[in-house]
């Protein structure tokens, strides 16, 4: 049996990866220095997979995005040197990004609805190859330098996109795709065949395709396999039965399957096991998407059931969604003890080597020891989770009625102006944190820094006029840790980050036990900026959907279990929010969308709990009370019916983008709720006119009465600069005013 491995993180235990690039972006470092640390953290990677599995994929590192390079392979945008290709990466006209798949990863999205056909470019694969297997002095990112030969060594696998991934995460014409595959088999035919084997990542493979897709990637198999060994990868679902048999009817060598985000998987296997025995099937039995240690004695029990078959086995799920390691770590020795980074993954596919080819239980005993110990258990909430009723997730009166009481109670004009929550994180904020959280500075010269600068925003914003004020979000380093940080149940760590795009990283928190709110969360800062001004102030939360998206999540209990856990602690939190004297407040959905299955069939089952969630933080609020939430991302048309189960009063959506045509997915429901569409696109640094603005509304008005109507930015302004923000907020406030005027009767 082979063991394989894929996708090892690329940003460094230190996070290398990040200061490099970003050092060379500030002219920090030369590009000399930049790539020395890109081609170490490369070597790095390598000397781990080398240590720990059998099967070593070639090809990986990239200096932002695999997909942008597999543009470039396939010469989708002209690029002549590293100053071009970051262009395309965060310049003026950067490609826009998207989440992948169901992931936080963002890739960048290529626009190929102007090419009329590929031709082969800068081979990125053939170049590591190249340099770090066969010894030759190359320079990767050399973009007008040739192409090298390379020859193969066996267990060293070169691996590409697949062109069928590639297209279908595109921006495409449907009617090309075909044209465009075909020229894309083309220019993989002159790659490939330099290769004895290589590794095609497909994981598009795993979404329900149509029938004549299904034909294509058929074909696309059929003619890659004249050309070399083809091993196709696949992860984070199972294969669609047709999709797998006509994988299985081409002359592909091997297939990747993820059996532990892809249980369907093996159901495939047991039926087509016949059609299998010329195939190597690699089984993805790790989780590369979660920090639980496995337990490699029950993945040996289940291999028994195809050892007729040639079966190898890898991790599920690229690596890069862990952090790289648990040492150095402070935490729970119980819960240390259950954890894998991508570090220890490749060491838990290591030991599974040592048990399944040499039958070795030492390490594997060691290994699983604590893994089932239970801890963290809250009996008071278990108890309550199991008592919930369904009334006990449904808001009382109807929202016709309570939006007549909030009208009279908080009488707002016409298209009131709000913004979303954050303010900017300015490196003064950032600076002071960190020596906070250095011991360096104490809670208390903390917590005055942080009012002064709440007191700061909200005067800024009383100038300005704008009629909901929001504290602006100073003390949060992040929306999800931020809470993490203070639920019980849930831990964080010190170096945990992983990259969410680019050269960008967060840390998920780990959610490993019950969670109950100790203490109130929020409180303090939001109750202390409504007493500095007779505006009101938005309380602001993380809902449930959300802080389990960007977290590491337990797996003893269903998913669902955990949202109402949360929720419960939000609701809470709301309560006191209302002991104190807010009026409004507002719970970031703004993961809701990404973390829905990939099969379009279990989204009824995921929206069912995920919108109970949300009802559940807030059904218990008092009429007055007015609920916002908020999301950002612009295709709405697919989730709009789930979203309204929501029973919010207020939703505030991205839309500059689109420029309000998003507007058109409330068209086609029944849509009664209030609404404030994005004016302005917070992700870049222009500040929008009012002309520009007014446009956006304009559309919108055609589809909700002008009562309904909000005014305010696509999303928080965190990452935008006080030189921008008030500009930008002086004239949506104008946009306001001229509204007001033009539609008051
Ligand atoms: N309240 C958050 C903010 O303003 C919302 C961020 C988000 O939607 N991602 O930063
Ligand atoms: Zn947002």
């Amino acid at each position: 049996m082979n063991v394989y491995a894929y996708g090892y993180p690329r940003l460094g235990k230190n996070r290398e990866f990040k200061k490099a690039i970003e050092g060379y972006w500030s002219g920090a470092k030369t590009e000399k220095e930049m790539i020395d640390t890109i081609l170490d953290l490369e070597k790095e990677r390598l000397s781990l997979y080398e240590k720990n599995v059998d099967k070593i994929p070639i090809g990986e590192m990239t200096l932002y995005d695999n997909i942008l390079d597999t543009a470039l392979l396939l010469g989708v945008y002209k690029v002549e040197d590293l100053k071009d290709y970051f262009e395309l990466c965060r310049g003026k006209d950067a490609l826009p990004m998207r989440k992948y798949f169901n992931t936080n990863y963002h890739y960048l999205i290529p626009d190929l609805r102007n090419i009329k056909e590929f031709s082969y470019a800068w081979d990125k694969t053939k170049r590591f190859y190249a340099k770090f297997i066969n010894g030759k002095n190359v320079d990767i990112w050399d973009f007008k330098a040739e192409n090298p030969e390379v020859k193969s060594k066996e267990n060293y696998l070169p691996v590409y996109f697949s062109p069928f991934t590639f297209i279908k995460l595109s921006f495409h014409n449907e009617e090309d795709f075909e044209k465009l595959l075909n020229s894309a088999i083309n220019v993989y035919k002159e790659i490939l065949k330099d290769y004895d084997e290589v590794i095609l990542e497909d994981p598009a493979l795993v979404l329900e395709l149509s029938e004549k897709e299904v034909k294509l990637v058929k074909k696309l198999y059929e003619e890659l396999s004249k050309v070399t060994k083809i091993y196709v990868l696949t992860y984070y679902d199972a294969l669609e039965e047709d999709t797998f048999k006509a994988l299985l009817e081409t002359d592909i060598k091997g297939i990747f399957l993820d059996i532990v985000n892809g249980k369907a998987n093996l159901d495939l296997l047991r039926k087509y096991k016949d059609s299998l025995k010329d195939k190597e099937v690699i089984l993805g039995v790790t989780n590369g998407r979660n920090v639980w240690r496995a337990d490699v004695f029950k993945i040996k029990e289940a291999l028994e059931e195809f050892k007729d078959l040639n079966i190898s086995i890898s991790n599920g799920a690229p690596l890069f969604h862990l952090p790289i390691t648990i040492e150095g770590e402070s935490l729970d020795e119980k819960l240390l003890n259950k954890l894998a980074f991508a570090n220890e993954k490749l060491e838990e596919l290591n030991i599974l080597r040592e048990l399944l080819n040499e039958n070795k239980e030492e390490r594997a005993k060691e290994w699983t020891k604590g893994i089932y110990t239970s801890f963290g258990e809250i009996k008071e909430i278990r108890e309550k989770i199991k008592n919930l009723k369904e009334e006990d997730f449904v808001r009382k009166p109807s929202f016709e009625e309570r939006n007549k009481i909030q009208r009279n109670l908080l009488k707002l004009p016409l298209f009131p102006t709000t913004t979303i929550g954050s303010f900017p994180q300015t490196q003064e904020v950032r600076k002071i944190r960190a020596l906070y959280r250095q011991g360096k500075l104490s809670k208390e010269d903390y917590e005055t820094f942080i009012r002064g600068e709440i007191a700061k925003c909200i005067q800024i914003q009383e100038e300005l006029g704008l009629d909901v004020l929001v504290h602006g979000e100073f003390e949060r380093t992040d929306m999800v840790e931020f809470f993490a940080e203070k639920l019980e149940g849930i831990a964080t760590t010190k170096n945990g980050w992983i990259i969410s795009y680019g050269t960008r990283g967060y840390r998920p928190p780990i959610i490993y036990g019950d969670i109950k709110r100790p203490e109130p969360m929020t409180i303090k800062e939001i109750a202390f900026a409504q007493k500095l001004t007779n505006k009101p102030v938005k309380g602001m939360l993380t809902g449930p959907v959300t802080i389990i998206a960007w977290s590491f999540v337990r797996e003893d209990i269903p998913n669902e279990e955990v949202a109402y856990q949360l929720a419960l602690a939000l609701q809470e939190e709301i309560a006191d929010y209302e002991k104190a004297g807010i009026k409004i407040v507002q719970i970031d959905e703004p993961a809701i969308r990404e973390k829905a299955p990939i099969k379009k069939r279990d989204w009824d089952k995921y929206f069912d709990w995920a919108v109970k969630s949300f009802r559940l933080c807030h059904s218990k609020v008092k009429p007055e009370t007015q609920i916002h939430t908020h999301m950002c991302y612009s295709d709405f048309g697919e989730i709009i019916n789930y979203i309204l189960d929501m029973d919010f009063d207020v939703i505030s959506i991205e839309a500059t983008r689109s420029k309000g045509e998003i507007i058109k997915d409330f068209e086609k429901v029944n849509f009664d709720r209030e609404i404030g569409l994005g004016v302005w696109d917070i992700h870049s640094p222009v500040v929008p006119s009012v002309e520009d603005m007014k446009k956006i509304v304009e559309r919108a008005l055609r589809v909700i009465p002008k009562e309904k109507f909000w005014i305010n930015p696509d999303c928080g302004l965190k990452t935008r600069q006080w030189q921008e923000v008030i500009p930008a907020l002086r004239n949506l406030v104008k946009l306001a005013l001229i509204l007001r005027e033009e539609y008051k009767d």
